[in-house]
């Protein structure tokens, strides 16, 4: 901690000491109102107490701006709010007590403390609230203090036009805190949601440019290191040969994490520009294993494939489709052990199209299986460490099958148990 306060809360807290001065003067305004309709209010106290609460209120305020550490701490916040419901009580004694029309301001003050502090506070407060509110009228029921009727007669009060206008009054200036209240609030969630929209746009245009300044030097060092091993920069070494294609294969990793970053970059930002074909799932699937087939022969795998005849053409982009069929075939046979067996299935149920890649390779432990889809996230597991990657693949992947309005989600029985990443695509 720096010591210095959220200035958010703080902002928020001071805007709540403002607003009050608001009430304060409602208040007065209502008093006035009832002054001129001739109820029998206890004027001289109420004025005087009106006048105590704007001082208070003014100190607060005051300390505020002065002190803003104070702002947040909660003995300011407690103090604060524990005389104002003081003050109510006060208020509600001198105005009537159980017949005061300001009984209300007690849910405006335990309103507000529960949106801006959290139910804990509020819960706490509302239990004061509660103890002067009944103390208050229990005291006036047993007569050790005053009760001061304000209506001009008794028990028919529904009857007295001063009191229902009077009520009718407080209320509207009540609901307008309410409403201000809660505008502000919701104008405050607006402009942090705005807040959050544009950063995240930040990061992906500085993950955008970062990439591309990378893919010219990239490249130049493949094609530079290609020619030197080809000889053209004349005769090398077996040492220098040997280093050589290192130097390729860790350029070669590098340029492969570009262009995923570049891809989900893209995904990322042209959200809404999406051109979609009707394409013959099949036809992805088929082209996805011929990609893939080498590797599959090269580790030694098997490869069964289940794919309903009766698979529809979907609405999708055939080349990102493609992407997210080689990344997960890609992954099942890094994944795979030797000899290990792979398998494709695809189907229809109802309006979805259904495609699992099964594999019986090294499988995810329940902790890592929601976080695969994480950028960059790549298990800690010693078999996952030992297989090189990028950690965006499945991000990717991930990103392209819900832009087509599909899911993707992946499911183990844990570590050693193989795995099945699979998705879901609309049909229509
Ligand atoms: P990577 O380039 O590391 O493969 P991915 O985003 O494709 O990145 O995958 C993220 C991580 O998810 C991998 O590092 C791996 O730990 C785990 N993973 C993905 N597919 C499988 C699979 N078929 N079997 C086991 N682990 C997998």
């Amino acid at each position: 901690m720096n010591g210095q306060p959220n200035t958010d809360i703080a902002q928020r807290i001071i805007w709540l000491i403002k607003i009050r001065f608001l009430i304060i003067l409602s208040i007065l305004v209502i008093v006035f109102s009832a002054h001129l309709l001739g109820m029998q209010f206890q004027f001289p106290f109420i004025y005087i107490l009106l006048f105590f609460a704007f001082i208070y209120n003014f100190l607060f305020y005051y300390i505020g701006k002065q002190f803003p550490f104070y702002l947040t701490t909660t003995l300011y916040n407690y103090l604060r709010i524990f005389t104002d419901l003081l003050i109510t009580t006060i208020l509600v004694h001198f105005s009537g007590g159980v017949d005061s029309p300001f009984n209300v301001l007690y849910f405006i003050d335990l309103a507000t403390t529960a949106l801006f502090f959290g139910s804990s506070l509020g819960i706490l407060m509302s239990g004061h609230a509660i103890i002067f509110y009944s103390l208050n009228n229990f005291l006036e029921a047993l007569k050790v203090i005053p009760h001061y009727q304000i209506a001009v007669l008794p028990n028919i009060i529904y009857s007295d036009p001063g009191y229902f206008m009077l009520k009718s009054f407080s209320l509207f200036f009540i609901a307008l805190a309410l409403i201000y209240t809660m505008s502000y609030l919701s104008m405050k969630i607006h402009e942090k949601q705005e807040e959050v929209e544009k950063l995240s746009a930040d990061k992906i245009n500085f993950m955008n440019m970062v990439a591309h300044e990378l893919r010219s030097p990239l490249t130049s060092i493949e094609e530079y290191v290609s020619l030197a091993l080809e000889g053209l920069t004349g005769p090398l070494t077996p040492d220098q040969t040997k280093a050589l294609t290192v130097i390729k294969k860790q350029s070669k990793r590098i340029n492969d994490m570009v262009n995923d970053l570049l891809d989900l970059a893209h995904i990322e930002t042209k959200m809404n520009k999406f051109e979609t074909y009707n394409l013959p799932l099949v036809n992805i699937i088929e082209k996805a294993v011929c990609e893939v087939s080498p590797q599959i022969t090269a580790n030694n795998l098997s490869l069964e494939k289940q794919i309903s005849d009766k698979l529809p053409n979907i609405p999708g982009n055939e080349e990102n489709l493609l992407e997210v069929m080689i990344n997960i075939l890609s992954n099942a046979i890094k994944f795979s052990n030797p000899q290990g067996k792979i398998k494709i299935s695809a189907e229809q149920i109802e309006d979805k199209v259904y495609v699992a890649v099964k594999d019986n390779g090294i499988g995810i432990s329940p902790g890592d299986i929601d976080h695969i889809f994480e950028k960059f996230y790549r298990t800690s597991s010693k078999e996952s460490a030992r297989r090189k990657g990028t950690g965006l693949g499945m991000a990717l992947s991930r990103s392209i099958i819900e832009k087509h309005g599909g899911r993707m989600w992946a499911e183990s029985e844990g570590i050693g148990k193989g795995a099945t990443l699979m998705f879901t695509l609309p049909v229509k």
